[in-house]
């Protein structure tokens, strides 16, 4: 079931949450919708689901082409979880996940072999076989976010919304448990929307990135392309962490160098680049670079990540492979040349 979204605004009062968004979720893709706080997300996941009517300006929603924006929500048949799906706490894992299926009118009702057999391969699906007889109370947070799309999953909805289900977790049990959705999404195939303003867990986990900012799309990609093709530095510098240089046009090139801010407007360019990108070298080699000092330097990972101070007095991030920081003998106060071995230059005004 593909999700077309045309021309959508919402207002609440004089506030403006959305502004005329468009997009796709093509049939059976799981797209994220990542944005700050504050951006629109959530209201546009209710949008979708039938929960939030946005504003009368000829915006639509269409489930597979056909329009839905004045379906009412039982009609759209969509899963919705959130960040605190509560589960019933009087009821066990069991009736929990049979739950929507015992509530059927009798005519489309399964019979009780069915719901029975629908529930053990929920639960072998959500990798929790074994505890159906447990209470919510009995389970671990990640357990119950499980039992909670299960539930979810047993009405076999035509798409699946999820408002940061993971985000009350913590960071460990979150990757393990977006790691196991993409599985299971790859498993079921069903068309999902998922919410949230991490980026390592929307790279991790979509097919295609929707990145929002104060009501409006920045930019529509997969992972990789909106990360190295950033379509502007908001969606670079959401992304990932980055540094902001000030250099300048010259016969339409961007110079990277030092002060430059004096520069007439027409003539300045801002360089992002990624501190993985920032090339460190100990000697001055002839390259347009900045002088900058060494004023921290932080080894316990799997890279070597060093803060530095420009000429300028600006800060910047680089980081290097353990055995390039030991061949250059860098240390504190050490005087180094750093010069973009990628950049990204805009021009747009926009600071970090
Ligand atoms: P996100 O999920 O990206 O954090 P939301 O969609 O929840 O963002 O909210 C977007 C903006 O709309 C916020 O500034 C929020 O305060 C506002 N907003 C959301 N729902 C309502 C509401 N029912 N009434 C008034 N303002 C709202
Ligand atoms: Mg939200």
């Amino acid at each position: 079931m593909s999700i077309e979204i045309q021309n959508i605004t919402k207002t609440f009062g004089r506030y403006t949450a959305l502004r005329g968004v468009s997009f796709t979720v093509p049939d059976g893709e799981l797209v994220a919708l990542l944005g700050p706080s504050g951006s629109g997300k959530t209201t546009l996941l209710r949008i979708i689901a039938g929960l939030e009517v946005p504003d009368d300006a000829g915006g639509t929603i269409r489930f597979n082409g056909e329009d839905v924006t004045g379906h009412s929500v039982g009609r759209r048949a969509v899963g919705f979880v959130f960040q605190h799906y509560a589960l019933f706490r009087h009821m066990t894992v069991f009736e929990n996940i049979a739950f929507g299926l015992k509530v059927r009118p009798r005519a489309s009702r399964p019979s009780r072999l069915q719901i029975h057999d629908k529930v053990q391969e929920l639960l072998r699906l959500i990798q929790l076989e074994g505890i159906e007889n447990r209470y919510p109370s009995q389970l671990s947070g990640g357990q119950r976010q499980r039992v909670a799309l299960a539930r979810v999953l047993a009405i076999e909805p035509k798409v699946l919304l999820l408002d940061e289900p993971f985000g009350a977790l913590d960071a460990k049990v979150r990757q393990s448990l977006c790691r196991w959705l993409r599985k299971l999404h790859d498993e079921i195939h069903v068309t999902s929307v998922f919410v949230t303003h991490d980026q390592e867990e929307a790279l991790e986990l979509a097919d295609r990135i929707v990145v929002m900012n104060k009501g409006r799309i920045e930019q529509v990609g997969a992972p990789d392309e909106v990360f190295h093709h950033s379509a502007n530095a908001f969606v670079m510098d959401f992304l990932g962490s980055v540094n902001l240089f000030h250099g300048r046009i010259e016969n339409g090139e961007a110079v990277f160098e030092s002060r430059s801010l004096d520069q007439p407007d027409g003539r300045r360019a801002k360089f992002f680049v990624r501190p993985h990108d920032l090339e460190v070298e100990t000697r001055f080699n002839g390259k347009s670079s900045i002088r900058a000092q060494v004023a921290r330097v932080l080894s316990a990972g799997p890279l070597v990540k060093l803060e530095l101070t420009t000429e300028t007095g600006e800060p910047a991030n680089a980081e290097m492979s353990h055995e390039e920081f030991a061949a250059k003998r860098i240390g504190v106060g050490r005087q180094v040349f750093i010069s973009p071995r990628d950049a990204r230059v805009f021009t747009e005004d926009y600071s970090i």
